[in-house]
């Protein structure tokens, strides 16, 4: 880190820096500029919050150099990581698509959009059992008797199963019926749910908060990976900005700064990220061009039906047409639509 000390800074307060410092094991070294000293101080970061140095007289600012996350940083690691999802891996040249609906509302419908999703080539089935809805009022989800239906429909299909959990609750329950688990925007800074994922070492998908920065996305993600659990998928899902056209902005942009900064997989949620059905398919087109490892797609076999997410639902034929475009989009940038069953 840097200790940048204030013009006025006097030889005790510098000396008192310098004192705190070493104290800690620091080891320093002054850089004198013509009005100003700046003090540069090697040794963890992790110390630099109980240090106090901000509160020191004379200190105008600290900068620290290093990146606070480092299990999930891009330097801890060699090469990519790839994830292993039973027989399906993501973070390799192959894509995975996650298909379904928000929300398992029964039966017959998660059964429905399982064999159209799978049929077009779909890796992994999705559908909330818990709903963390902004309203009260609004459907939560079908709990445990939807973790069945996944069940069910992964059996009959041979897709693998994600679903949202939201608690300490829903994560023991999703553990039985599901191959990975997802934590939603709401929860990305979860703490403690982020360590009883970690500690459960199942698969997870770690969606960005919507008015999160990259580095608390990578530091959430740091959370799960700390308590040992490396099977981090990040999934960008769109940002609140001043624009409300859309129900959030997409910041692909995040996609290759990721790349530059984890070995995580990155996949995108074109439609939390949207909002809207007709742009789904552009943004989940933009995603894998952008280097998106997968992207995972809200479908539905009635989407004005739909008891969550509807208008941003595809039908089963979109999907099909999504599927068609995207084939291309990753054979144009030298990758394959993989995970599925076609
Ligand atoms: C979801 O995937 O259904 C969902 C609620 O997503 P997000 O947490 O990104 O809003
Ligand atoms: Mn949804």
């Amino acid at each position: 880190m840097v200790v940048v000390m204030n013009l006025t800074a006097g030889s005790e307060q510098i000396a008192a820096v310098q004192q705190r410092l070493e104290q800690y094991g620091f080891e320093i070294h002054f850089i004198r500029g013509v009005k100003r000293l700046v003090i540069g101080a090697v040794g963890d970061r992790q110390e630099i919050a109980s240090l106090g140095l901000e509160a020191m007289p004379g200190v105008e600012r600290i900068v620290p150099i290093m990146k606070p996350y480092k299990l999930v940083s891009r330097e801890s690691k060699g090469k990519p990581s790839t994830i292993k999802v039973k027989d399906v891996t993501i973070g390799d040249r192959s894509l995975v698509v996650i298909a379904g609906p928000c929300a398992v509302e029964s039966r017959e419908q998660l059964l429905a959009a399982a064999i159209r999703v799978r049929a077009a080539g779909a890796g992994i089935l999705r559908g909330g059992a818990f709903k963390p809805r902004t309203s009260p009022y609004s459907f939560q989800g079908l709990e445990e008797e939807g973790l069945k239906i996944l069940s069910e429909a992964s059996q009959e299909t041979g897709l693998l199963t994600v679903t949202e959990i939201i608690d300490e609750a829903s994560l023991e329950l999703a553990l039985k019926y599901v191959d990975m688990v997802q934590v939603g925007a709401r929860n990305m800074q979860n703490f403690q749910l982020l360590r009883l994922v970690g500690r459960s070492g199942k698969p997870v998908i770690l969606k960005r908060g919507f008015s999160s920065t990259v580095e608390e996305w990578l530091m959430a993600a740091e959370y799960v990976v700390s308590e040992g659990n490396e099977n981090v998928v990040l999934c960008e899902r769109g940002i609140r900005t001043f624009e409300n056209a859309t129900r959030n902005t997409l910041d692909l942009s995040a996609i290759p700064l990721i790349k530059d900064l984890s070995h995580l997989p990155v996949i995108v949620d074109p439609s939390h990220a949207t909002g809207v059905q007709r742009l789904v398919a552009p943004m989940a087109r933009a995603a894998v061009a952008a280097g998106a490892d997968g992207v995972l797609v809200e479908v539905h076999p009635e989407p004005c039906k739909a008891l969550c997410d509807g208008p941003q639902s595809l039908t089963p034929e979109d999907f099909d047409q999504l599927m068609v475009e995207l084939r291309m989009v990753a054979s144009a940038v030298g990758r394959v639509v993989g995970g599925g069953c076609i």
